[in-house]
């Protein structure tokens, strides 16, 4: 998931298994937004749980199941 630094302005990737362990984290606790540090600046960016939500590898529950298919005649 690609950030921007809201001080610095220097872009910089979250990459996919820290966006499931903030995801988690959050999950846990109870909060609504991750603190993702610029690598340049050191700043905290707030990036909410929606945004990471939406960048996980997988969403946080199960997907529906697929619908049945139907047999071929034979
Ligand atoms: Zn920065």
């Amino acid at each position: 998931m690609q950030m921007r630094c809201y001080r610095c302005g220097w872009s910089f990737a979250l990459r996919k298994d820290e966006i499931a362990f903030a995801l988690r984290a959050l999950e846990e606790s109870g909060g609504n937004h991750y603190d993702a540090h610029c690598p340049r600046c050191k700043h905290a960016n707030p990036v909410s749980i929606e945004q990471l939500r939406r960048a996980a590898p997988r969403p946080p529950t199960p997907p529906a199941p697929a619908p049945p298919e139907g047999e071929e005649p034979t």
